[in-house]
């Protein structure tokens, strides 16, 4: 058995900014203040990272107090704004998801900053939430490595027995994504959909990097080797 662990943003959808936009509005709700002092980067980072990150950026005290506020707030925002956003599913997914999914011998899961609550409101969403039994999310760890072990284990839990570290792929858009693919030895697909180029991206060594994931039939010989 195999198992495919996807990233979300970047990778599977795009939500037209209403994440981050509901992210940052939220820390300047919980912070109390106006407007932000440093530029947001969200792209391979976990919401836990971001959070400590922009709260450490602008002095504030970073309790678990501020960390519920914070993201309470977030998850209204998100809400709100992902159907006045022109967010998509990214090009290929609906239809890989769907082939994947019809065979036995892979199981689809998440493995992805995004809280687990907020990965499930984009994904409802865009209609493909149902694809994923299990995953790894953004709501504990700041270190996407660290996301990638709960991934792991969220998987193997699932299955019921270990996976071989090659039966194993991390499919994301970021050279986070491919880090955390070696942090539990699995293998990395670099697809080039979110904010890094094709270049950023072969720097990082990925084991597949695409444009996007429309060639279905490249994806599935780089997995099944067929
Ligand atoms: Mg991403």
């Amino acid at each position: 058995m195999k198992v495919c662990l996807f990233d979300i943003d970047g990778t599977l959808v795009t939500t037209g900014m209403a994440g981050k936009d509901a992210l940052i509005d939220a820390f300047l709700h919980v912070a109390e203040l106006t407007q932000m002092e440093n530029v947001l980067t969200v792209s391979g980072k976990t919401d836990r990272g971001i959070f400590a990150e922009l709260f450490q950026l602008h002095g504030k005290a970073m309790t678990e107090e501020a960390w519920r506020a914070f993201i309470e707030r977030y998850l209204n925002g998100l809400a709100t704004n992902l159907p006045s956003r022109e967010g998509m599913v990214l090009e290929g997914v609906t239809a890989l998801l769907a082939r994947l999914s019809q065979r036995d011998d892979v199981l689809l899961g998440l493995l992805t900053g995004n809280v687990e609550r907020g990965a499930a409101l984009k994904l409802t969403h865009y209609g493909i939430h149902e694809y994923f039994a299990f995953g790894g999310f953004g709501d504990h760890h700041p270190d996407r490595d660290d996301v990638a072990r709960a991934a792991l284990a969220a998987a193997e839990e699932y299955h019921g027995s270990p996976f071989a570290p090659s039966d194993v792929f991390v499919i994301g858009d970021t050279p986070n994504d491919v880090k955390c693919a070696r942090a539990i030895g699995a293998q990395a697909v670099a697809v080039a959909t979110g904010v890094f180029s094709i270049a950023q991206l072969e720097a990082a060594n990925p084991d597949l990097l695409l444009a996007n994931l429309g060639d279905l039939d490249a994806v599935e010989a780089f997995m099944f080797g067929s």
